[in-house]
């Protein structure tokens, strides 16, 4: 009885995961200060966590080497064997998200080395040499043969951009979905690499009886994508040297990772050794590739402190008397004001990694500019609107005291620039206040910030 429900209940779980996931992972990132109802996710058996956004870092690093020296001369004949390689490379992805990360940055590294070669030579070689009478006689001929094989080559980073492939953001991405049943998350990344190589080989042989010299050597270079590969010969039949081309060369890092998470768990950290080769001879790759994982569900309290704080500093600032006794030069005043806010906003102890900051500016036309660019640089961090809406209210500002005063741009009044900056970071901080009361309104941090708020007006200069 209980056995035949099973299928059911199962066919239920995936169908509201579905269901959930059109919901919730697109809308995610915009309604982010609601949080899932924990009773909802349980209800369906779906991992807590899920519907949040989260932000973090993946990284993989990869070390391989190769080495062989080897020497298995004998007394007249030489006999050298050399074969060394090593890769070095990584990626970093920084995402934030709901589900289907947005990919903010990538740092991608890739260094690689080789070098192998194979030495013969003999100290004496017999030719037959006619003695003159039509009879042939063996006679040592010192140096003898030689036969020197060797290659040396390298691989860099390829760094021009093209558009067939992408350095950027697009050529890697992050998922985490939740897994039916087993409960958790699947945590999915996959970066991309492309790896511009250079080789040159060389092949010299010398058979002393002939007296013949063969030398072939190959050249191989990368070109770009937008370039057709050539292939060419030159020289003669004793000497031949050819040059070759080719596209860059892609590696793929990637990962899959089933991850559990608890109620009350903020972060999800770990690593995992995806390679591990060691080699048993000289000669055998060693392979070792690691990935690092570490994620935090974004605090939207913070980030709007962080910015809420980022502007009270400034705004303080630009407030005060003293700063405004400079040359006349609003750059150099600019500069004070932001020297003396930074100290402002650092003695707060904020958090080193959060990057709130925004960029819209009101030209000297007495529009806005900058909005589409600030909305997408808000959407890459996952930072919530807010902070959006607080700057545009400081333009707005700038806006209105544009259009009031005619000799407002080019800014060269240095009272003025500390008066006007002051009320358009006022405007922005009501906005911080009034999304901090609704949001987090049980956080120690708003009083403080209110009544900073309070001592900015009352001394208004
Ligand atoms: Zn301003």
């Amino acid at each position: 009885m209980y056995k035949a429900f099973r299928p059911m209940r199962t066919f239920l779980k995936t169908g509201s995961i579905f269901l959930l996931s059109i919901f919730w992972l697109p809308a995610g990132i915009y309604a982010q200060q609601t949080n899932p109802a924990a009773e909802y996710l349980k209800m369906f058996n779906l991992p807590v966590g899920m519907g949040q956004v989260w932000e973090g870092t993946i990284t993989f690093t990869r070390n391989d080497s190769k080495h062989k020296d080897v020497d298995n001369s004998r007394p007249g004949h030489t006999d050298k064997v050399v074969d060394t390689h090593t890769v070095q490379a990584g990626v970093t992805i920084r995402f934030c998200g709901c589900g289907h990360f947005y990919v903010s940055d990538v740092q991608r590294n890739w260094a690689e080395q080789w070098e192998s070669g194979h030495l013969k030579a003999y100290e004496r070689t017999y030719c037959e040499k006619d003695d003159g009478t039509g009879r042939k006689k063996r006679e040592p001929v010192s140096p003898g043969n030689e036969d020197i094989d060797k290659e040396r080559g390298s691989g860099a980073l390829y760094l021009k951009e093209e558009e067939k492939y992408d350095l950027g953001p697009k050529g890697a991405q992050v998922s985490m979905t939740p897994v039916p049943v087993k409960g958790g998350f699947l945590l999915n990344a996959m970066a991309e690499v492309f790896v511009d190589y250079s080789s040159t080989a060389e092949s010299l042989n010398t058979a002393v009886c002939s007296g013949k010299r063969k030398s072939t050597k190959s050249v191989t270079t990368t070109v770009p994508f937008s370039k057709e590969p050539q292939s060419s010969m030159s020289g003669g039949e004793d000497s031949k040297t050819f040059l070759f081309e080719a596209h860059p060369l892609a590696t793929k890092f990637a990962l899959v990772k089933h991850v559990n998470l608890a109620d009350g768990q903020e972060t999800i950290q770990g690593s995992e050794t995806l390679v591990d080769v060691q080699g048993e001879k000289p000669g055998d790759w060693n392979r070792n590739m690691v990935a690092t994982w570490n994620l935090r569900m974004k605090n939207y309290c913070n980030d709007v402190f962080d910015a809420l704080y980022a502007d009270l500093a400034v705004a303080g600032a630009y407030n005060d008397p003293n700063l405004r006794n400079g040359t006349g030069d609003t750059k150099a005043y600019r500069k004070l004001v932001f020297q003396q806010a930074r100290q402002t906003y650092q003695s707060n102890n904020p958090d080193p990694d959060s990057n709130t900051s925004l960029h819209m500016s009101a030209n000297e036309d007495c529009e806005i500019v900058g909005v589409e660019k600030a909305k997408e640089s808000l959407r890459e961090r996952c930072l919530p609107d807010v902070i959006f809406d607080a700057v545009y209210a400081h333009e707005r500002k700038h806006v209105r005291q544009c259009k009031m005063d005619p000799d407002m741009y080019p800014p060269t009044n240095i009272e003025k620039v500390g008066v006007y900056e002051t009320d358009a970071y006022i405007a922005g901080i009501r906005k911080y206040i009034s999304w901090l009361e609704l949001n987090c309104p049980d956080d120690q941090r708003l009083d403080v910030a209110k009544d900073r708020l309070v001592a900015l007006k009352a001394n208004r200069k």
